[in-house]
């Protein structure tokens, strides 16, 4: 976890308010408290993959207006390296894994929610959440120019979308300020936990992950189904919440080991994870807009369902807390 070339700082006076607002005894005089957080819903895959659509289309092409770090301690950067982006436009916003990359004109921002980061897509002049840490106004786009080509199908015509003459208001809000914002200017080689080539490995969605990479891929993870799906450096991009959810689409218990699967529940494994990720990301993108901040997770069907009915056979579902995450699954249809 070592950070040896960039601390944590204050830029300035404001900043130095702000950090005042965020030490607990004078945020509870000085703010309303922050709304109760969910600890189980991380940022997962289909989150983030709206998140990024919809900040893609809704701010390529303008230019950072104005940044202010509230929470300093969030953020991985010296305050020049943070003012620098001043100026710079958005080239584009994309997901990968479980990361958020906005990448501009010459430096990248990369962002990890850990698991209360949430961002938020607003007007301007609404007043900040409390708990949030990063705060970024997009200028208006050059006249003529507008929603970027590459922007999403989906995002067409959404009424969300923010007129291309008006600023636009990014924030990173974080109540258990556990999630990073790092800042990478071009030429300075900085390491993003998480990110390494042995940390991180396929996206879940990454076309290049076929059925024979899958195969190949697993054969070298024995143990339990849903310690495999979490682990990034095996597949990038699901949780706790989501491996849940694809081990009941694959009828296959969370604790059962890998290297007992045959061969047809390995490629059920695999076909499962794509149909959960995208069905759920189709769903999210209908009811997370307008602010995404939003974590909708209600669609699930067996995480944090424990006691309800199986959707799919009627038994009861069980929820086991193993290393205080919880675990949902039916004892009726899953093997
Ligand atoms: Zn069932």
């Amino acid at each position: 976890m070592a950070w040896p070339a960039v601390r944590s700082f204050a830029l300035d006076e404001s900043w130095n308010d702000a950090l005042q607002l965020s030490v607990p005894m004078g945020r509870a005089s000085l703010a309303p408290p922050d709304p109760p957080v969910q600890s189980i819903s991380v940022p997962e895959l289909p989150d983030l993959a709206v998140v990024a659509d919809a900040f893609h289309a809704a701010l390529a092409g303008r230019p950072v207006a104005g940044i202010r770090a509230l929470s300093p301690l969030a953020v991985r950067g010296t305050p020049a390296e943070l003012a620098a982006l001043v100026g710079q436009r958005v080239v584009r916003v994309a997901r990968a894994g479980k990361f958020l990359d906005l990448d501009l004109d010459g430096d990248r921002v990369v962002i990890n929610p850990m698991l209360t980061g949430r961002l938020q897509l607003s007007g301007r002049g609404e007043k900040a959440p409390s708990s949030t840490a990063l705060e970024v106004v997009f200028g208006p786009r050059a006249p003529g120019t507008g929603v970027p080509a590459d922007a999403a199908p989906w995002t067409a015509g959404a009424a969300w979308l923010p007129a291309g003459d008006v600023p636009v208001t990014v924030r990173y809000r974080d109540p258990t300020q556990m999630g990073k914002v790092y800042l990478l200017p071009a030429g300075i080689e900085r390491p993003v936990p998480g990110r390494g080539p042995d940390e991180m490995g396929p996206d879940a969605l990454d076309p290049g992950l076929t059925l024979e990479a899958w195969r190949d891929r697993i054969r070298r993870h024995p143990g339990e189904l849903k310690n495999l799906l979490r682990n990034q450096a095996f597949v990038a991009g699901i949780g706790n919440a989501y491996a849940d959810e694809i081990l009941y689409e694959a009828r296959l218990l969370p604790f059962r080991k890998r290297s007992t699967l045959a061969a047809e529940e390995v490629d059920d494994l695999h076909r499962a994870m794509r149909a959960t990720l995208e069905a759920s990301i189709a769903l999210l993108r209908e009811r997370v807009p307008p602010t995404f901040e939003k974590q909708v997770r209600d669609h699930l069907a067996v995480h944090n369902r424990g006691g309800q009915p199986c959707p799919r056979c009627g038994a009861r579902i069980t929820e086991v807390k193993a290393g205080g995450f919880p675990t949902g699954y039916c004892r009726g249809c899953q093997r």
